[in-house]
């Protein structure tokens, strides 16, 4: 049978009580032994995150005539973006769900705006195949044709590649700042340079280094152009969910003028509801998460994100050091900040893996080439030493010919040997069916 609405409901507290025993099989974030999906700045952040998210739970973003404290606390949040990737006055944006929305919206804007300005009826989308997947959602999703290029051996950006695919029909070419698989910067002044010469529209993904890259700039770390001191960015992405430490549901996406943002909103005058004008992919906005970005980026501020942002990059040295150690391991390319993958030329990474996750560390596996891949936040400073340690024993055990604790290696070796991945997407399909089967 499968769950019907209750008749009669239940006392709060018992519907909370067993709300809470569902946390019991989650992956335990606070105790560093994750690395992606959550970003913890420590409980007392996390408290005024829930303080802040709850007072503005009823309000509603879609409507910043109802409600002007959203509108000031958005116009804010977009503001206090724009002048840590130093843009000027000009600078326009707006906050939205994630950094997937974020993106969408750029490429939006994007396609819109060529079609308006160049005549573009068949859109493509130029990306380097590093950068994150919600640039091919965008693409399902919007009708644009997208293209791939080459990674160079650095694991950057091979402009040169993205050159030669670039058409008359593209309208929009990407660079990460930095790309979520091994955090190697793309060369964003090189690509903004490409996409001005050829007069098209420059995105720069900072969803993950966006409130994280200023910082570790400010700290001395070397930190190549990204934002819009580098001529040709016309947007960027950053989320606030990540390195920003908000709630869950928030991001920014920025245009170098208000004239670029124009194209990424939606208005329709002819209904019988009224004037609807959207400013994103959201009808309803949740207030709670304007408000929670508001008040942590008030409550942190710069020291705040400072302190955060060294225990990151202190972490993430030691951590990298005592993997390029241990051997047959080694850190792919020269990550920029605290997010990167390990390989190996001798040991199989995914039984590496399995055998982490034996000893409760989720460590996410990574394709072409074979790796797992690390997020330092700061929950993982007390860890750091533990992981080094478990991490040596591990390689230590494989490389001596013990098997390693069944897990996903059978199934990542498999998908390894398939050239064409599109065949992936039915294994994928059938794979959401079943998760989402009905209780
Ligand atoms: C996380 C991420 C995204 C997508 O953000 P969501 O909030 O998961 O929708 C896009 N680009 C990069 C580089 C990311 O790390």
């Amino acid at each position: 049978m499968s769950t019907t609405l209750p008749t009669t409901g239940r006392p709060a507290a018992a519907v909370l009580a067993d709300l809470r025993a569902l946390h019991g099989d989650d992956a335990k974030w606070k105790d560093g032994k994750t690395f992606s999906l959550v970003y913890f700045a420590g409980d007392e952040v996390s408290q005024l995150l829930k303080d802040a998210y709850g007072e503005f739970i009823a309000e509603n973003g879609l409507s910043p005539v109802a409600f002007p404290s959203l509108r000031k606390m958005e116009c804010e949040v977009v503001s206090m973006a724009a002048s840590l990737f130093h843009g000027d006055d000009g600078v326009a944006g707006t906050m939205t769900s994630g950094g997937t929305e974020s993106i969408m919206m750029a490429v939006k804007a994007a396609r819109d705006f060529a079609r308006k300005e160049r005549g573009v009826t068949a859109p493509e989308l130029l990306v380097p195949c590093t950068a994150h997947p919600a640039f091919d959602k965008a693409a399902h999703y919007f009708g644009v044709k997208i293209v791939h290029a080459k990674t160079r051996p650095d694991l950057r950006a091979d402009v040169a590649d993205l050159e030669r695919l670039v058409t008359p029909n593209t309208v929009l070419i990407v660079g990460s700042a930095p790309p979520y698989p091994h955090g190697v910067i793309d060369p964003i002044e090189d690509i903004a340079a490409l996409a001005q010469k050829k007069g098209v529209w420059c995105h720069v993904d900072a969803c993950l280094g966006g409130f994280f890259l200023p910082f570790a700039e400010k700290l001395g770390q070397p930190v190549p152009p990204w934002d819009f001191r580098v001529p040709g960015v016309n947007s960027i992405s950053a989320d606030l969910h990540k390195y920003g430490y908000a709630a869950k549901g928030a991001s920014v996406v920025l245009y170098r003028t208000a004239a670029l943002r124009r194209h990424q909103f939606f208005t329709w005058g002819g209904w019988n509801g009224g004037l609807y004008a959207s400013p994103s992919f959201c009808g309803t906005r949740p207030g709670g998460a304007i408000a929670a970005a508001w008040a942590v980026m008030n409550h942190l501020g710069e020291a705040g994100y400072l302190a955060r942002a060294k225990s990151v990059l202190a972490s993430t040295a030691k951590m990298k050091a005592g993997i390029n150690a241990i051997p047959g391991l080694r850190v792919l390319g020269e990550p920029h900040m605290g997010v990167f993958a390990f390989g190996s030329d001798s040991l199989n990474v995914y039984e590496l893996g399995d055998a982490m996750d034996a000893r409760g560390w989720k460590l996410d596996r990574q394709m072409d080439p074979p790796a797992l891949h690390c997020m330092i936040t700061p929950a993982h400073e007390r860890v750091a030493d533990l992981f080094l340690k478990d991490l040596k024993e591990c390689a230590a055990s494989l490389a001596a010919g013990h098997p390693a604790p069944d897990g996903s290696a059978a199934m990542y070796g498999m998908v390894g040997a398939i050239g064409d991945r599109t065949q992936m997407n039915e294994f994928l399909l059938d794979f959401l069916d079943g998760l989402f089967e009905r209780g």
